[in-house]
Protein backbone atom coordinates (compact mmCIF):
# COMPACT_ATOMS: atom_id res chain seq x y z
CA UNK A 1 0.00 0.00 0.00
CA UNK A 2 1.25 3.50 -0.98
CA UNK A 3 0.57 6.64 0.51
CA UNK A 4 -0.46 8.66 -1.98
CA UNK A 5 -1.53 12.86 -2.02
CA UNK A 6 -3.63 14.04 -4.71
CA UNK A 7 -3.33 17.39 -5.53
CA UNK A 8 -4.12 20.68 -7.94
CA UNK A 9 -3.09 23.58 -8.61
CA UNK A 10 -6.18 26.09 -9.34
CA UNK A 11 -5.93 28.24 -6.45
CA UNK A 12 -9.00 30.79 -6.46
CA UNK A 13 -6.98 33.44 -4.95
CA UNK A 14 -4.59 33.96 -7.79
CA UNK A 15 -7.36 34.41 -9.93
CA UNK A 16 -8.89 38.17 -8.88
CA UNK A 17 -11.85 37.77 -11.39
CA UNK A 18 -13.03 34.33 -10.11
CA UNK A 19 -12.50 35.13 -6.28
CA UNK A 20 -14.25 38.32 -6.77
CA UNK A 21 -17.35 36.03 -8.78
CA UNK A 22 -16.74 33.79 -5.61
CA UNK A 23 -18.50 30.50 -6.98
CA UNK A 24 -15.89 27.59 -6.15
CA UNK A 25 -16.65 23.86 -7.25
CA UNK A 26 -14.33 21.42 -5.58
CA UNK A 27 -11.97 19.33 -8.16
CA UNK A 28 -14.37 16.77 -10.00
CA UNK A 29 -11.35 14.96 -12.06
CA UNK A 30 -8.83 14.95 -8.91
CA UNK A 31 -11.13 13.86 -6.28
CA UNK A 32 -12.80 10.90 -9.40
CA UNK A 33 -9.13 9.80 -9.42
CA UNK A 34 -8.19 9.47 -5.25
CA UNK A 35 -11.59 7.47 -5.52
CA UNK A 36 -9.96 5.52 -7.85
CA UNK A 37 -6.37 4.61 -6.18
CA UNK A 38 -8.17 4.29 -3.07
CA UNK A 39 -10.04 1.24 -4.62
CA UNK A 40 -6.91 -0.35 -5.63
CA UNK A 41 -6.21 -0.37 -2.19
CA UNK A 42 -3.70 2.79 -1.15
CA UNK A 43 -4.28 5.67 1.49
CA UNK A 44 -5.23 8.46 -0.18
CA UNK A 45 -5.13 12.29 0.74
CA UNK A 46 -6.23 15.56 -0.87
CA UNK A 47 -4.46 18.98 -1.06
CA UNK A 48 -7.36 20.96 -1.91
CA UNK A 49 -5.86 24.25 -3.67
CA UNK A 50 -9.71 25.66 -4.58
CA UNK A 51 -9.80 27.71 -1.46
CA UNK A 52 -6.26 27.17 0.14
CA UNK A 53 -4.31 30.46 0.56
CA UNK A 54 -0.81 29.58 -1.12
CA UNK A 55 1.68 26.87 -1.89
CA UNK A 56 2.96 27.68 1.56
CA UNK A 57 -0.38 25.50 2.96
CA UNK A 58 0.76 23.19 0.31
CA UNK A 59 4.28 22.69 1.91
CA UNK A 60 2.62 22.42 4.95
CA UNK A 61 0.33 19.40 4.24
CA UNK A 62 3.33 17.65 3.04
CA UNK A 63 5.00 17.32 6.36
CA UNK A 64 1.81 15.74 7.87
CA UNK A 65 0.71 13.28 4.80
CA UNK A 66 4.52 12.49 3.87
CA UNK A 67 3.25 10.66 1.07
CA UNK A 68 5.15 8.55 -1.18
CA UNK A 69 4.01 9.93 -3.92
CA UNK A 70 2.29 13.02 -4.86
CA UNK A 71 0.14 13.12 -8.13
CA UNK A 72 -0.88 16.19 -9.18
CA UNK A 73 -3.58 15.69 -11.03
CA UNK A 74 -6.21 18.76 -12.55
CA UNK A 75 -9.70 19.14 -12.89
CA UNK A 76 -10.27 18.95 -16.26
CA UNK A 77 -13.71 19.72 -15.55
CA UNK A 78 -12.91 23.16 -14.82
CA UNK A 79 -12.57 25.18 -17.67
CA UNK A 80 -10.10 27.60 -16.56
CA UNK A 81 -8.00 24.75 -15.74
CA UNK A 82 -8.59 24.15 -19.33
CA UNK A 83 -6.78 27.65 -19.92
CA UNK A 84 -3.59 26.78 -18.58
CA UNK A 85 -3.26 29.98 -16.86
CA UNK A 86 0.04 31.45 -16.14
CA UNK A 87 -0.50 31.46 -12.43
CA UNK A 88 -1.41 28.53 -11.93
CA UNK A 89 1.30 27.23 -13.81
CA UNK A 90 3.84 28.64 -11.96
CA UNK A 91 1.81 27.35 -8.45
CA UNK A 92 1.94 23.72 -10.24
CA UNK A 93 5.80 23.87 -10.55
CA UNK A 94 6.00 25.55 -7.01
CA UNK A 95 4.19 22.51 -5.96
CA UNK A 96 6.20 20.00 -7.84
CA UNK A 97 9.26 21.22 -6.41
CA UNK A 98 8.37 20.97 -3.11
CA UNK A 99 6.77 17.61 -3.32
CA UNK A 100 9.93 16.64 -5.09
CA UNK A 101 11.89 18.24 -2.12
CA UNK A 102 9.87 16.35 0.31
CA UNK A 103 11.41 12.66 -1.05
CA UNK A 104 8.31 12.01 -2.87
CA UNK A 105 7.36 10.70 -6.29
CA UNK A 106 5.39 13.01 -8.68
CA UNK A 107 2.84 12.64 -11.52
CA UNK A 108 1.72 15.70 -13.13
CA UNK A 109 -1.30 15.31 -15.07
CA UNK A 110 -3.90 18.10 -16.32
CA UNK A 111 -4.09 20.01 -20.10
CA UNK A 112 -1.50 22.84 -19.24
CA UNK A 113 0.77 20.02 -18.20
CA UNK A 114 0.26 17.77 -21.03
CA UNK A 115 1.12 21.06 -23.61
CA UNK A 116 3.93 22.07 -22.08
CA UNK A 117 5.37 19.11 -19.65
CA UNK A 118 9.26 21.08 -19.79
CA UNK A 119 9.02 23.42 -17.08
CA UNK A 120 7.17 20.82 -14.48
CA UNK A 121 9.52 18.07 -15.50
CA UNK A 122 12.60 20.75 -14.66
CA UNK A 123 10.91 21.44 -11.34
CA UNK A 124 11.14 18.14 -10.48
CA UNK A 125 8.02 15.46 -12.02
CA UNK A 126 9.07 12.52 -12.24
CA UNK A 127 6.71 11.90 -15.21
CA UNK A 128 3.89 14.01 -16.94
CA UNK A 129 1.25 11.48 -17.81
CA UNK A 130 -0.48 12.76 -21.53
CA UNK A 131 -4.10 13.60 -21.60
CA UNK A 132 -6.40 11.57 -19.24
CA UNK A 133 -3.57 9.36 -18.23
CA UNK A 134 -5.21 6.78 -16.37
CA UNK A 135 -3.79 3.77 -17.90
CA UNK A 136 -0.11 5.62 -17.40
CA UNK A 137 -0.84 6.42 -13.68
CA UNK A 138 -2.19 2.88 -12.89
CA UNK A 139 0.74 1.00 -14.19
CA UNK A 140 3.11 3.60 -12.82
CA UNK A 141 1.19 3.40 -9.33
CA UNK A 142 1.47 -0.57 -9.39
CA UNK A 143 5.15 -0.99 -9.91
CA UNK A 144 5.72 1.48 -7.18
CA UNK A 145 3.65 -0.59 -4.71
CA UNK A 146 5.93 -3.77 -5.65
CA UNK A 147 8.94 -2.23 -5.32
CA UNK A 148 8.72 1.42 -3.07
CA UNK A 149 12.42 2.09 -4.23
CA UNK A 150 12.51 1.23 -7.67
CA UNK A 151 14.97 3.51 -9.24
CA UNK A 152 13.49 5.96 -11.46
CA UNK A 153 14.95 4.56 -15.28
CA UNK A 154 13.16 1.40 -14.43
CA UNK A 155 9.66 2.90 -12.72
CA UNK A 156 9.41 4.61 -15.97
CA UNK A 157 10.59 1.73 -18.62
CA UNK A 158 8.38 0.81 -21.62
CA UNK A 159 5.35 3.39 -20.37
CA UNK A 160 3.30 4.73 -22.92
CA UNK A 161 1.99 7.84 -22.93
CA UNK A 162 4.20 10.08 -20.39
CA UNK A 163 6.80 12.67 -20.76
CA UNK A 164 10.05 12.28 -19.00
CA UNK A 165 13.33 12.42 -19.52
CA UNK A 166 13.58 8.58 -18.30
CA UNK A 167 10.81 7.18 -20.45
CA UNK A 168 11.75 4.89 -22.93
CA UNK A 169 10.12 7.30 -25.68
CA UNK A 170 9.08 10.91 -24.71
CA UNK A 171 5.33 10.98 -25.63
CA UNK A 172 3.56 14.21 -26.49
CA UNK A 173 -0.70 15.01 -26.92
CA UNK A 174 -1.90 13.04 -29.83
CA UNK A 175 -3.51 15.80 -31.67
CA UNK A 176 -7.23 14.21 -31.33
CA UNK A 177 -6.90 13.71 -27.80
CA UNK A 178 -7.10 9.83 -25.98
CA UNK A 179 -10.61 8.56 -25.32
CA UNK A 180 -11.83 8.97 -21.74
CA UNK A 181 -10.66 5.59 -19.62
CA UNK A 182 -13.08 3.43 -18.12
CA UNK A 183 -11.40 2.96 -15.32
CA UNK A 184 -12.95 6.88 -13.77
CA UNK A 185 -16.58 5.55 -12.58
CA UNK A 186 -18.30 5.51 -9.24
CA UNK A 187 -18.21 8.02 -6.56
CA UNK A 188 -15.66 10.76 -6.13
CA UNK A 189 -13.82 11.10 -2.89
CA UNK A 190 -16.12 12.84 -1.58
CA UNK A 191 -15.11 12.95 1.78
CA UNK A 192 -11.75 14.22 1.23
CA UNK A 193 -13.57 17.42 0.41
CA UNK A 194 -13.94 20.25 3.07
CA UNK A 195 -17.48 20.67 1.25
CA UNK A 196 -18.98 22.88 4.38
CA UNK A 197 -16.01 25.40 3.34
CA UNK A 198 -17.57 25.79 0.20
CA UNK A 199 -20.91 26.15 1.43
CA UNK A 200 -20.42 28.39 3.78
CA UNK A 201 -18.40 30.40 1.16
CA UNK A 202 -21.23 30.24 -1.47
CA UNK A 203 -24.06 31.32 1.18
CA UNK A 204 -21.95 34.19 1.76
CA UNK A 205 -21.88 35.55 -1.21
CA UNK A 206 -25.01 34.33 -2.80
CA UNK A 207 -27.47 32.74 -0.62
CA UNK A 208 -27.30 29.52 -1.98
CA UNK A 209 -24.66 26.38 -2.24
CA UNK A 210 -23.90 24.54 -5.27
CA UNK A 211 -22.04 21.73 -5.88
CA UNK A 212 -21.08 19.92 -9.16
CA UNK A 213 -20.98 16.45 -10.97
CA UNK A 214 -20.65 15.54 -14.72
CA UNK A 215 -22.83 12.83 -16.35
CA UNK A 216 -19.88 12.68 -19.49
CA UNK A 217 -16.87 13.34 -20.68
CA UNK A 218 -15.59 15.05 -24.03
CA UNK A 219 -17.49 16.35 -26.74
CA UNK A 220 -17.66 14.97 -30.11
CA UNK A 221 -17.58 18.52 -31.87
CA UNK A 222 -14.64 20.30 -33.72
CA UNK A 223 -15.11 24.18 -33.25
CA UNK A 224 -11.44 24.93 -34.36
CA UNK A 225 -10.55 27.43 -31.26
CA UNK A 226 -11.94 25.26 -28.56
CA UNK A 227 -8.83 23.36 -26.29
CA UNK A 228 -9.28 19.52 -25.76
CA UNK A 229 -6.43 18.51 -25.33
CA UNK A 230 -7.68 15.79 -22.84
CA UNK A 231 -10.01 13.92 -24.69
CA UNK A 232 -9.82 15.61 -28.06
CA UNK A 233 -13.09 14.68 -30.07
CA UNK A 234 -13.85 11.71 -27.93
CA UNK A 235 -17.43 11.54 -26.05
CA UNK A 236 -18.36 8.96 -23.41
CA UNK A 237 -21.91 9.78 -21.54
CA UNK A 238 -22.75 7.65 -18.27
CA UNK A 239 -26.00 5.74 -17.70
CA UNK A 240 -29.08 7.99 -17.07
CA UNK A 241 -29.71 6.04 -14.31
CA UNK A 242 -25.74 6.33 -12.93
CA UNK A 243 -26.09 10.49 -13.20
CA UNK A 244 -29.83 10.08 -11.36
CA UNK A 245 -28.35 7.77 -8.92
CA UNK A 246 -25.53 9.94 -8.17
CA UNK A 247 -27.18 13.52 -7.44
CA UNK A 248 -29.41 11.73 -5.41
CA UNK A 249 -26.87 10.48 -3.27
CA UNK A 250 -25.61 14.53 -3.24
CA UNK A 251 -28.80 16.06 -2.10
CA UNK A 252 -29.26 13.43 0.71
CA UNK A 253 -25.77 13.90 1.84
CA UNK A 254 -25.05 17.16 1.08
CA UNK A 255 -28.38 19.05 0.64
CA UNK A 256 -26.76 21.34 -2.24
CA UNK A 257 -29.80 23.65 -3.67
CA UNK A 258 -27.70 23.67 -6.85
CA UNK A 259 -25.63 21.69 -8.93
CA UNK A 260 -23.67 22.46 -12.33
CA UNK A 261 -22.92 20.30 -14.62
CA UNK A 262 -19.32 19.84 -16.17
CA UNK A 263 -20.22 18.53 -19.10
CA UNK A 264 -18.97 20.26 -22.38
CA UNK A 265 -22.12 19.12 -23.94
CA UNK A 266 -25.11 17.50 -21.00
CA UNK A 267 -27.76 15.02 -22.18
CA UNK A 268 -27.38 15.00 -25.99
CA UNK A 269 -30.82 12.92 -26.25
CA UNK A 270 -34.01 13.49 -25.33
CA UNK A 271 -34.45 9.70 -24.82
CA UNK A 272 -31.31 9.78 -22.33
CA UNK A 273 -32.75 12.86 -20.27
CA UNK A 274 -36.46 11.44 -20.00
CA UNK A 275 -34.71 8.08 -18.36
CA UNK A 276 -32.60 10.41 -16.01
CA UNK A 277 -35.88 12.67 -14.77
CA UNK A 278 -38.02 9.12 -14.75
CA UNK A 279 -35.36 8.05 -12.31
CA UNK A 280 -34.42 10.88 -10.21
CA UNK A 281 -38.61 10.77 -9.69
CA UNK A 282 -38.26 7.41 -8.16
CA UNK A 283 -35.41 8.58 -5.83
CA UNK A 284 -36.59 12.04 -4.98
CA UNK A 285 -33.41 12.63 -6.27
CA UNK A 286 -34.00 16.15 -8.02
CA UNK A 287 -32.34 19.50 -7.30
CA UNK A 288 -31.83 22.23 -9.79
CA UNK A 289 -29.31 22.32 -12.23
CA UNK A 290 -27.31 24.26 -14.87
CA UNK A 291 -25.80 22.96 -17.47
CA UNK A 292 -23.45 24.07 -21.11
CA UNK A 293 -25.21 22.79 -24.66
CA UNK A 294 -24.81 23.90 -27.91
CA UNK A 295 -27.76 25.79 -29.84
CA UNK A 296 -28.63 23.45 -32.61
CA UNK A 297 -29.37 20.46 -29.91
CA UNK A 298 -32.06 22.73 -28.13
CA UNK A 299 -35.28 20.65 -30.36
CA UNK A 300 -38.58 21.51 -28.70
CA UNK A 301 -38.62 18.13 -27.42
CA UNK A 302 -34.89 19.15 -25.75
CA UNK A 303 -35.90 22.34 -24.42
CA UNK A 304 -39.16 20.20 -22.71
CA UNK A 305 -37.28 17.59 -21.94
CA UNK A 306 -34.53 19.35 -19.70
CA UNK A 307 -37.61 20.99 -18.09
CA UNK A 308 -38.43 18.07 -16.97
CA UNK A 309 -34.93 16.84 -15.74
CA UNK A 310 -35.20 20.31 -13.47
CA UNK A 311 -32.41 21.92 -15.81
CA UNK A 312 -33.15 25.81 -14.49
CA UNK A 313 -30.13 27.45 -16.95
CA UNK A 314 -28.29 26.44 -20.26
CA UNK A 315 -25.15 27.93 -21.12
CA UNK A 316 -24.90 28.03 -24.87
CA UNK A 317 -21.67 29.02 -27.12
CA UNK A 318 -23.19 31.76 -29.13
CA UNK A 319 -20.23 33.36 -29.94
CA UNK A 320 -20.91 35.57 -32.34
CA UNK A 321 -23.80 37.14 -33.77
CA UNK A 322 -22.11 37.36 -37.41
CA UNK A 323 -22.63 33.86 -39.35
CA UNK A 324 -19.07 34.38 -41.57
CA UNK A 325 -17.42 33.90 -37.60
CA UNK A 326 -19.11 31.01 -36.64
CA UNK A 327 -18.27 29.64 -40.23
CA UNK A 328 -14.43 30.96 -39.60
CA UNK A 329 -14.89 29.29 -36.05
CA UNK A 330 -16.15 25.69 -37.42
CA UNK A 331 -18.94 26.14 -35.06
CA UNK A 332 -21.62 23.97 -37.10
CA UNK A 333 -24.08 26.29 -36.29
CA UNK A 334 -26.04 29.27 -37.38
CA UNK A 335 -27.12 32.41 -35.69
CA UNK A 336 -30.51 31.34 -36.14
CA UNK A 337 -30.25 28.53 -34.19
CA UNK A 338 -29.17 30.44 -31.05
CA UNK A 339 -32.33 32.92 -31.37
CA UNK A 340 -34.59 29.55 -31.42
CA UNK A 341 -32.71 27.84 -28.64
CA UNK A 342 -32.94 31.09 -26.49
CA UNK A 343 -36.71 31.63 -27.39
CA UNK A 344 -37.70 27.38 -26.61
CA UNK A 345 -35.99 27.05 -23.78
CA UNK A 346 -37.36 30.32 -22.53
CA UNK A 347 -40.65 29.13 -23.01
CA UNK A 348 -39.98 26.11 -20.90
CA UNK A 349 -38.72 28.51 -17.85
CA UNK A 350 -34.80 28.00 -18.29
CA UNK A 351 -32.82 30.87 -18.19
CA UNK A 352 -29.77 31.17 -20.71
CA UNK A 353 -26.47 32.25 -21.10
CA UNK A 354 -24.62 32.88 -24.18
CA UNK A 355 -21.00 32.80 -24.02
CA UNK A 356 -19.87 35.51 -26.45
CA UNK A 357 -16.11 35.57 -28.25
CA UNK A 358 -15.17 39.09 -29.74
CA UNK A 359 -12.05 39.11 -31.70
CA UNK A 360 -11.96 36.03 -33.87
CA UNK A 361 -9.66 35.86 -36.67
CA UNK A 362 -11.21 38.40 -39.46
CA UNK A 363 -13.95 39.55 -37.08
CA UNK A 364 -14.28 43.16 -38.34
CA UNK A 365 -16.67 46.08 -36.89
CA UNK A 366 -19.54 44.68 -38.94
CA UNK A 367 -19.46 41.36 -37.45
CA UNK A 368 -19.29 42.84 -34.35
CA UNK A 369 -22.05 45.15 -34.28
CA UNK A 370 -23.77 41.76 -35.38
CA UNK A 371 -22.61 40.14 -32.12
CA UNK A 372 -24.03 43.53 -30.25
CA UNK A 373 -27.56 43.07 -32.22
CA UNK A 374 -27.67 39.19 -31.49
CA UNK A 375 -27.48 39.78 -27.50
CA UNK A 376 -29.73 42.89 -27.88
CA UNK A 377 -32.33 40.66 -29.85
CA UNK A 378 -31.89 37.28 -28.49
CA UNK A 379 -32.08 39.22 -24.37
CA UNK A 380 -30.33 36.32 -22.87
CA UNK A 381 -30.26 36.18 -19.34
CA UNK A 382 -26.62 36.59 -18.82
CA UNK A 383 -23.23 36.59 -20.78
CA UNK A 384 -20.04 35.25 -20.36
CA UNK A 385 -17.66 37.52 -23.12
CA UNK A 386 -14.05 36.63 -23.52
CA UNK A 387 -11.64 37.39 -26.44
CA UNK A 388 -10.25 34.85 -28.66
CA UNK A 389 -7.86 32.24 -27.28
CA UNK A 390 -5.06 30.85 -29.07
CA UNK A 391 -4.81 27.37 -27.13
CA UNK A 392 -1.97 25.47 -28.49
CA UNK A 393 -3.11 22.25 -30.25
CA UNK A 394 -6.30 24.11 -31.80
CA UNK A 395 -6.37 24.59 -35.06
CA UNK A 396 -7.01 28.50 -34.65
CA UNK A 397 -3.16 28.37 -32.87
CA UNK A 398 -2.17 26.84 -35.89
CA UNK A 399 -3.38 29.83 -37.66
CA UNK A 400 -2.48 32.86 -35.63
CA UNK A 401 1.06 31.06 -34.37
CA UNK A 402 2.98 33.64 -36.34
CA UNK A 403 2.18 36.55 -34.60
CA UNK A 404 2.07 35.46 -31.25
CA UNK A 405 4.63 37.28 -29.05
CA UNK A 406 5.84 36.37 -26.32
CA UNK A 407 3.00 36.06 -24.27
CA UNK A 408 1.37 32.89 -25.23
CA UNK A 409 -1.06 32.73 -21.91
CA UNK A 410 -3.17 34.66 -19.94
CA UNK A 411 -1.98 34.74 -16.11
CA UNK A 412 -5.60 34.69 -14.79
CA UNK A 413 -9.03 34.56 -16.34
CA UNK A 414 -9.62 38.37 -16.33
CA UNK A 415 -6.51 38.74 -18.50
CA UNK A 416 -8.29 39.31 -21.70
CA UNK A 417 -5.10 40.49 -23.53
CA UNK A 418 -5.01 39.78 -27.08
CA UNK A 419 -2.51 37.88 -27.80
CA UNK A 420 -2.36 37.62 -31.88
CA UNK A 421 -2.97 40.95 -34.54
CA UNK A 422 -6.96 41.20 -34.07
CA UNK A 423 -8.59 44.45 -35.67
CA UNK A 424 -9.18 45.76 -32.73
CA UNK A 425 -6.24 46.16 -29.35
CA UNK A 426 -7.22 44.79 -25.87
CA UNK A 427 -8.56 47.80 -24.50
CA UNK A 428 -11.53 48.17 -27.16
CA UNK A 429 -12.57 44.52 -26.68
CA UNK A 430 -12.65 45.24 -22.85
CA UNK A 431 -14.26 48.54 -23.24
CA UNK A 432 -16.74 46.55 -26.07
CA UNK A 433 -17.22 43.67 -23.18
CA UNK A 434 -18.54 46.26 -20.22
CA UNK A 435 -21.19 47.57 -22.89
CA UNK A 436 -22.48 44.35 -23.63
CA UNK A 437 -22.53 43.56 -20.06
CA UNK A 438 -24.50 46.75 -19.73
CA UNK A 439 -26.86 45.84 -21.95
CA UNK A 440 -28.15 42.74 -20.43
CA UNK A 441 -27.98 44.36 -17.35
CA UNK A 442 -30.40 47.30 -18.20
CA UNK A 443 -32.74 44.65 -20.44
CA UNK A 444 -33.09 42.91 -17.09
CA UNK A 445 -33.93 45.52 -15.22
CA UNK A 446 -36.16 47.09 -17.48
CA UNK A 447 -39.52 46.54 -15.66
CA UNK A 448 -38.14 47.56 -12.04
CA UNK A 449 -36.84 50.93 -13.76
CA UNK A 450 -40.21 52.09 -14.83
CA UNK A 451 -39.89 53.46 -18.51
CA UNK A 452 -38.40 56.84 -18.12
CA UNK A 453 -36.11 55.97 -15.90
CA UNK A 454 -35.18 53.22 -18.61
CA UNK A 455 -35.36 54.97 -21.91
CA UNK A 456 -33.03 57.70 -20.01
CA UNK A 457 -30.31 54.64 -19.17
CA UNK A 458 -30.64 53.61 -22.99
CA UNK A 459 -30.09 57.11 -24.29
CA UNK A 460 -26.86 57.12 -22.26
CA UNK A 461 -25.75 53.60 -22.96
CA UNK A 462 -25.89 54.11 -26.63
CA UNK A 463 -23.90 57.32 -26.42
CA UNK A 464 -21.49 55.32 -24.48
CA UNK A 465 -21.34 52.82 -27.80
CA UNK A 466 -21.60 55.51 -30.26
CA UNK A 467 -18.22 57.44 -28.86
CA UNK A 468 -16.84 53.43 -28.76
CA UNK A 469 -17.77 52.52 -32.23
CA UNK A 470 -15.98 55.95 -33.21
CA UNK A 471 -13.13 55.03 -31.93
CA UNK A 472 -12.80 51.83 -33.17
CA UNK A 473 -13.77 53.60 -37.06
CA UNK A 474 -10.90 55.96 -36.02
CA UNK A 475 -8.60 52.67 -35.30
CA UNK A 476 -9.71 51.22 -38.69
CA UNK A 477 -8.22 54.28 -40.76
CA UNK A 478 -5.49 54.86 -38.91
CA UNK A 479 -4.76 51.38 -40.14
CA UNK A 480 -6.12 52.65 -43.61
CA UNK A 481 -8.72 50.46 -43.77
CA UNK A 482 -11.03 53.69 -44.53
CA UNK A 483 -13.38 51.65 -46.66
CA UNK A 484 -14.00 49.25 -44.29
CA UNK A 485 -14.42 51.85 -41.80
CA UNK A 486 -16.94 54.06 -44.10
CA UNK A 487 -18.84 50.92 -44.49
CA UNK A 488 -19.98 50.39 -40.91
S1 LIG B 1 -19.21 22.23 -28.85
FE1 LIG B 1 -18.24 23.30 -27.12
S2 LIG B 1 -16.86 21.78 -26.17
FE2 LIG B 1 -17.45 21.00 -28.20
S3 LIG B 1 -15.81 21.65 -29.59
FE3 LIG B 1 -17.40 23.24 -29.69
S4 LIG B 1 -16.84 24.76 -28.11
FE4 LIG B 1 -15.67 22.87 -27.70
Amino acid sequence: MLRIQLAHSYFLRFDQKQWERGKPYPPLATIQVAAMLRRMGHEVTLFDAMLAEGVDAYADTLRDARPDLVVLYEDNFNFLTKMCLGRMHEAACRMVSEASGSGARVLVAGSDASDRPGLLLEAGADAVLIGEGIAALCELVGRLDREQDIDVPRWMSGIGGVASPHADTVATRPPNGMPPAPQLSGEAAWDLVDIERYRRLWEERHGYFSMNMVASRGCPFRCNWCAKPIWGNHYRQRSARDVAEEMAMLKRRFRPDHIWMADDIFGFRVDWLDEFAERLGELDGMVPFSIQIRANMISEAMAAALERAGCVEAWIGAESGSQRILDAMAKDTDVEHVYSARSRLGAHGIRVGFFIQLGYLGEQLEDLLATRELVANAAPDEIGVSVSYPLPGTRFYEQVKAQLGAKTHWDDSGDLAMMFRGAYDSGFYRSFRDLLHRQVELMQSEQGLGPRVYGEACARLEARWQALLASGRDHLRELGHVAAAEDC
